[in-house]
């Protein structure tokens, strides 16, 4: 057996629910741990656990991502009425992703995979766009009125502190991830409300004078974004950024091939894929079935997180190996080896394999 590659600082590993959580240890058992000396700090985020601990291993994982740094996340079940009832819960706890972002403060900047397997619906994007969403106020809690002679008014809210925390994790990614970085919004028309966000970003820039940003009014922008190659990223207010990230995904081609990092304005990582737990297929799972279910953007969230941590400490091997596990990927990809979403996209004839196997071929490449 090769020397395994060493890991000396750990990472927050948090593990969630469903097909995403079945997926979650065949990526480990398949193609980390046989490569590497994997170091994690484990919190179960499985809804059974959060039940039994009130949530309160949630708290400790988001303790653990401020601590550690860099952390990796499966996908969860947020309850609702229907959850509350399939797990016998004692109250519908806060969706996970919510509570971490709240810890850490952190922006969400969701980046496409992308092969040669899939054309984009807009041709001309050969390289990833990642949206940028000012996931805070707007009209997410604006304060509507129709007064009785017919006139419709809306209150928007923001804060300062919350835009600026924006703004310092946009340049702080855009210079983790050497990319240009864009801000756009409307301030020839909301010349107090879109003016500071556009102000608050100039400040922050002098603060990362390397990072190549640009303001552009957002009309402007989503023509120049339509005739772009890509490569860059667009950030955004809420609602603009809301509708924008499904435009673009959708011209990506799937939320299966969608990665998703959450930073915080001073530098600390999650990373996750984008989907959810894709119940239907784990319920097909547990009646004995082999589901074809897409494992790249969990396995995606894994690589970034090793990237981030090799990079960090400085142990090249390990950044290295999670470069040659994404090649991996898209090379089995590629070849043609498949899951059944996929299928369906391809420019050309592929083989449908389920998710082991598809993880069988990536491995059989590393
Ligand atoms: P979802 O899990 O993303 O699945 C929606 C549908 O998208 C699936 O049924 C499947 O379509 C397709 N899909 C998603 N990921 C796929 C993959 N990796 N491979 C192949 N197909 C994939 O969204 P949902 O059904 O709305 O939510 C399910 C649960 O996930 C909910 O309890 C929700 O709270 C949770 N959720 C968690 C997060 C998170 O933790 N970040 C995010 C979103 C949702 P087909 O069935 O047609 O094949
Ligand atoms: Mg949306």
């Amino acid at each position: 057996m090769p020397i395994k590659i060493p890991m000396p600082k750990p990472i927050a590993e948090i593990d969630g629910d469903e097909m995403t959580r079945v997926i979650w240890g065949w990526v480990k058992d398949e193609l980390l741990r046989p490569f590497i000396e994997l170091n994690t700090e484990y919190y179960d985020l499985g809804l059974e656990n959060r039940e039994a601990t009130k949530d309160g291993v949630t708290h400790e994982a988001a303790e653990a991502a401020k601590r550690l740094g860099i952390a990796v996340k499966c996908a969860t079940i947020t309850p609702n009425a229907a959850r509350v009832e399939e797990y016998h819960l004692t109250q519908m706890w806060k969706s996970p992703n919510a509570t971490i972002r709240g810890a850490l403060d952190g922006t969400i900047f969701r980046t496409p995979i992308i092969t040669k397997l899939i054309t984009p619906a807009i041709p001309a994007w050969t390289k990833p766009i990642t949206v940028a969403r000012h996931a805070y106020g707007d009209i997410y809690t604006a304060i509507e009125g129709i007064s009785p002679d017919g006139r419709l008014d809306v209150e928007y809210h923001n804060t300062i502190a919350s835009i600026k925390s924006f703004a310092e994790a946009c340049f702080r990614y855009a210079e983790s991830e050497k990319l240009p970085l864009k801000f756009s919004a409307k301030d020839t028309i909301l010349k107090k409300y879109d003016g500071k966000f556009r102000e608050v970003f100039a400040d922050t820039h002098k603060d990362f004078p390397n990072v190549d940003y640009a303001y552009t009014l957002i009309d402007d922008a989503v023509a120049r974004v339509i005739r772009s190659h890509g490569g860059f990223i667009w950030a955004m207010k809420n609602y603009d950024g809301d509708v924008m990230s499904d435009m673009v995904s959708t011209v990506f081609g799937s939320l299966a091939m969608m990665t998703s990092v959450l930073v915080s304005p001073d530098g600390k990582f999650e990373f996750e894929a984008a989907h959810g737990t894709v119940t239907r297929h784990y319920y097909r799972y547990r009646e004995g079935e082999t589901p074809s279910t897409n494992p790249v953007a969990t396995i995606f969230a894994w690589s970034g997180a090793l990237k981030k941590r090799g990079e960090l400490d400085g142990v090249e091997r390990l950044t290295e190996f999670a470069w040659r596990l994404e090649n991996a990927v898209i090379d089995t990809i590629e070849s043609g080896v498949v899951t059944s979403d996929l299928a369906g996209l391809a420019n050309r004839e592929v083989k449908r394999v389920n998710t082991q196997e598809f993880i069988a071929a990536v491995r059989g490449r590393l």
